[in-house]
């Protein structure tokens, strides 16, 4: 068990560079780059009869990272790439200047490697970092510029690693448990759970101020998988800043990522990648004008799958987990039908904030309908997310959503015997408060559609 590096403030050097073009291998596909999360690994220290020893440690850290919760149940959506740098020379430099050489006992040495990659910055050894940062931007561009997060992997058997955008790790001890870590930082901006210091304390998705139990972000956690308040220390500045757990991997190297943290790892993954692979029929593709017509979602899964679907033609709810639906001709109207499905991931890692947030995917098809059949399907995607909090409530509850389009966005509420008690209009962008103060205490269940499609379903509790 290690302590974790201190990030690393990137030094943006100024140089010249000219960049070369690199063998560049996919060493893990789920699917196509443009639906998929791509980590991308580049070497420094390698040579070029060092390239399969470059393969096997980024293999390494592809089996470490995705046996690892929740990048294990979000595995299928990611792809990593590897980018074969070659160096002049093996290893990486070692000048002995840090104040701290001593404890560390390693060889000082030269190296011509490609990137710069050096122990001893900002005078600490174990501070392992690629200075030619400008140099490792143009290599990514001229050999993978889609990537989403690029990791430097450095060909040295001496502990070491930092952080910033680009994390680098040695391939010593824990390398593989100090790059996860430092993907915690540059893809889903955690924070360190042991102290960083007065210049990295900020507010953040696992570090707060807050100690109101009922008001801190991580306040549905409270109770849970051992996440509380925990202060970072006694005395001194770290003693006003808190952690929501006492051995997490943003703390302790070897250890789980703790529920709050896996909780904004999920959600970064929901941000960036639609759980839509593809879907069926496409605008370009109207294969068919005869009754039944088939439409489908191909969805990607979690390793369980959590994933719902809720499908709508008109309306009304037609079906729901499933993939794929049959329409016949006696579901449809003469004119234009609307048929949607919503995806939402329900997994049981996530109780966003203080809220229930919910992503919400949605593909709709126009179907026009004669009494000639089909004349045309239009299809499109969108994404939503939800906020709906407080829940149980007293008098009051509060809708937040962002999606991509200004579609109209309503909310009907329901009582339990079936009447709508209350239908309102969402405004994108902003809290829209729902007041409660005219119903009698009791369940209801919130219908939250986008013109016609329901998006989500959630059930309210009035105190
Ligand atoms: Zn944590």
């Amino acid at each position: 068990m290690n302590k974790p590096l201190l990030s690393l403030l990137l030094l943006l050097v100024v140089t010249v560079s000219f960049s070369q073009t690199f063998d560049v291998e996919t060493i893990k596909n789920a699917g196509d780059n443009d639906k998929r999360i791509n980590l991308v690994i580049l070497g420094d220290g390698y040579t070029a009869s060092e390239l399969t020893d470059f393969e096997t440690d980024a293999a390494n850290f592809v089996s470490a990272i995705f046996g690892q919760s929740p990048f294990s149940e979000y595995s299928d959506y990611f792809n990593v790439h590897i980018i074969k740098v070659i160096s002049n020379e093996s290893g990486a430099n070692h000048p002995g200047t840090a104040t701290d050489e001593g404890s560390y006992n390693v060889p000082v040495s030269t190296v011509d490697n490609y990137f710069g990659s050096t122990y001893d910055g900002f005078g600490s050894h174990r501070l392992l970092y690629a200075p030619n940062y400008s140099l490792i931007i143009s290599v990514l561009a001229d050999n993978f510029p889609e990537y989403d997060q690029a990791l430097i992997l450095v060909n040295s058997p001496y502990y070491g690693g930092s952080g910033g955008e680009f994390p680098v790790t040695s391939t010593g001890t824990s390398a593989n448990e100090i790059a996860i870590h430092e993907i915690g930082h540059s893809l889903v901006d955690l924070k360190d759970e042991y102290y960083p210091g007065d210049y990295y304390a900020e507010e953040g998705i696992n570090m707060t101020q807050e100690t109101d139990p009922s008001l801190v972000k991580w306040t549905n956690w409270i109770g849970s998988n051992g996440v509380d308040i925990y202060q970072y220390c006694t005395t001194g500045s770290c003693a006003s800043w808190y952690r929501p757990h006492q051995t997490c991997k943003m703390r302790y190297l070897g250890y789980p990522f703790c529920a709050v943290c896996k909780e904004g790892i999920i959600e970064k993954i929901h941000d960036l990648v639609s759980p839509v692979d593809s879907f069926s029929p496409t605008n370009l593709s109207i294969e068919t004008s005869t009754f039944p017509v088939s439409f489908n979602v191909s969805l990607i899964n979690p390793s369980t799958n959590t994933l719902e679907t809720i499908w709508t033609l008109n309306g009304s709810t037609h079906s729901t987990n499933v993939d794929i639906i049959s329409i016949l001709e006696a579901d449809v109207n003469n004119g234009l039908n609307s048929l949607s499905v919503a995806i939402t991931d329900n997994t049981s890692l996530q109780r966003i904030d203080s809220h229930e947030t919910i992503h919400v995917t949605t593909v709709t098809w126009s179907i026009d309908n004669t009494t000639l059949g089909i004349t045309d399907i239009t299809a499109e995607e969108n994404q939503f997310s939800i906020s709906l909090y407080p829940n149980p409530t007293n008098n009051a509850f509060y809708v937040k959503f962002d999606s991509f389009n200004s579609s109209n966005v309503r909310l009907e509420l329901t009582s339990m015997d079936g009447k709508q008690v209350l239908s309102t209009r969402l405004e994108s962008g902003i809290t829209n408060t729902i007041n409660l103060n005219q119903q009698a205490a009791g369940l209801y269940i919130a219908n939250i559609y986008s013109d016609s499609v329901l998006l989500a379903r959630k059930k309210v509790i009035k105190k």
